[in-house]
């Protein structure tokens, strides 16, 4: 599922999160000015809610993965992100503090990256249960360049991480509803009684 043709698109998993204003909305409008990029999205996992990891004292998250097709160099992707978080309505705060919208690259194809100002996988995939459990709902058989099989990561962190940091699924995200994100499905009706 890592998907790469050479000079073809290249699939990429985002993590997108959210704990300030409208989250779900948030989350919406992150992803309709990720496809305004370049970005075409394939699938998204649930909503997931989640405690905040590292700032405790803060709302609670809403988190998702997407997963998306696209010829953006990853540069260009992480710049995608980052006009996403302002569409949202991200102003610089402190690191790991509240925001209306973040966007992290999980994923891109089976690539790893270390560059100024990104790493890929993401370095903290392996620690967030709010990355993981959307990640392996979305593919469950992905395997993560450098760490191996996705089960086993998470099976891993829900032994060694807390209860607290379990998270919960809010239902199906829908980020198309409302506006339309995917093509139509063939036209309802045409010709019939
Ligand atoms: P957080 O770590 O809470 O997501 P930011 O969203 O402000 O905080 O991102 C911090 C920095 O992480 C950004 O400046 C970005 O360049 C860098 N970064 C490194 N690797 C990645 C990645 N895979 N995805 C997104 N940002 C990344
Ligand atoms: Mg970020």
């Amino acid at each position: 599922m890592s998907g790469e043709t050479p000079g073809g698109p290249v699939r990429v998993w985002l993590g997108l999160g959210s704990n300030l204003g409208n989250r779900v909305a948030a989350l919406r409008t992150g992803v309709a000015a990720l496809i305004q990029a370049g970005l075409e999205p394939e699938a998204f996992s649930d909503l997931y809610h989640s405690r905040p990891k590292y700032l405790p004292d803060q709302p609670p998250f809403v988190n998702a993965v997407g997963r998306f097709r696209t010829r953006l160099t990853p540069l260009q992707v992480l710049a995608a992100g980052r006009a996403a978080e302002a569409a949202a309505g991200r102003r610089p705060r402190e690191r790991y503090g509240p925001r209306e919208l973040d966007v992290d690259i999980l994923l891109y194809g089976g690539r790893r990256i270390e560059g100024e100002g990104l790493t890929v996988p993401h370095p903290a995939l392996a620690e967030r249960l709010f990355v993981l459990v959307p990640l392996a709902e979305l593919d469950p058989g992905l395997e993560v360049p450098g760490l191996g099989p996705l089960s086993g990561l998470l099976s891993e962190a829900l032994a060694r991480l807390p209860a607290e940091e379990r998270v919960v699924s809010l239902g199906r995200f829908e980020p198309g509803r409302g506006r339309p994100l995917f093509p139509p499905a063939a036209p309802a009706g045409a010709g019939e009684a």
